[in-house]
């Protein structure tokens, strides 16, 4: 484990790390393309570097936080000739593509990659309430995790450097699926008159109900065997047609549960009425 890391990238995120490294006893080297946000890591303990070639030669273990793949891009180029033997890890947001084309330039350039996906405020740097996705080279994982560690929770999700970004991209994801889901039901509940902080009170509390479900989904999508969760597909079709009904009697938008009952349909046309909603999956597959 390395007593020395280097922060490059002093925006919020970066400030909130460097930081948390120095809180925790690292010796930290800090660099920010304008030198003046150093000034309040130097006040608590880091080393300022004026060049991103001379912090990172100052450790062997090397955090990115920067805007954007290419402010990344940028600065990798100015420390092409002092990166070998060093581990990056690159807590900049960006798609899997781009993770993995860091990665070959930095095993290139001798040294090792590990990419990460933050899912957390910067306030929450250093708490269980900030998680860092991470994937890429599993030695440099070992050697650096509890390094890492000190960022907050932390989930290696393998060798292949995109695979942070992929998680990253499905729990963003699956956020925004459920909450303009939740949205539209909201409307709904104030068409009909309801207070709507109540019913998203009396929803969380029926979120317990979702965990063994998801699991169940997705027990039956590895399987291909599709029983009947939330009953035969039959009988939910059905009930999605007085969910239309009501939808249209009150003004609220149907796109999706049009969607869904469409592929019910299809489902059930093609002989599966008998199975849960779990296997709508059969049809999705088919389309991607
Ligand atoms: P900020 O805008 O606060 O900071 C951006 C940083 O990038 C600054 O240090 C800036 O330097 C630097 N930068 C931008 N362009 C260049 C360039 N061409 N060359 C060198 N440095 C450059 O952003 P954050 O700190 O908030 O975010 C950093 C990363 O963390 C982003 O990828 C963001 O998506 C991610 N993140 C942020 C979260 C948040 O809540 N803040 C949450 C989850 C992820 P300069 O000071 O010179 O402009």
């Amino acid at each position: 484990a390395a007593s020395r890391v280097t922060v490059l990238g002093l925006g919020s995120m970066g400030s909130a790390i460097g930081r948390t490294f120095v809180e925790r006893g690292y010796r930290t080297t800090v660099w920010n393309r304008t030198a003046g946000k150093s000034a309040p890591l130097v006040d608590v303990g880091a080393t300022a570097s004026a060049t991103a070639a001379e912090a990172v030669a100052a450790s062997p273990l090397v955090v990115v936080c920067l805007l954007d793949g290419a402010a990344v891009d940028e600065v990798l180029a100015s420390v092409d000739d002092v990166v070998a033997g060093r581990v990056l890890v690159n807590l900049t947001s960006g798609s899997p593509a781009q993770a993995r084309a860091d990665e070959r330039w930095v095993s290139e350039h001798g040294a090792e990659y590990i990419d990460g996906k933050i899912m957390g405020d910067p306030p929450y740097v250093g708490t269980p309430n900030f998680t860092v996705l991470l994937s890429g080279s599993r030695s440099a994982f070992d050697a650096h995790e509890s390094a890492l560690r000190v960022l907050g929770g932390v989930g290696y999700h393998g060798e292949d450097p995109g695979f942070a970004a992929v998680e990253f991209m499905a729990q963003v994801a699956m956020g925004y699926e459920m909450l303009i889901g939740f949205l539209h039901v909201l409307k709904l509940v104030r068409a009909e008159g309801g207070d709507v902080t109540e019913f998203a009170q009396r929803f969380a509390g029926s979120l317990a109900a979702y965990p063994p479900l998801l699991t169940g989904i997705a027990k039956a999508v590895a399987s291909g065997e599709y029983p009947p969760d939330l009953g035969p597909l039959r009988v939910q079709a059905a009930l999605m047609d007085d969910m239309i009904d009501h939808r249209e009697s009150v003004g609220v938008e149907t796109m999706r549960m049009r969607q869904v009952k469409e592929l019910m349909d299809r489902r059930i046309a093609d002989g599966h009425g008998e199975q849960g909603f779990s296997s709508l999956f059969e049809l999705l597959a088919k389309e991607g």
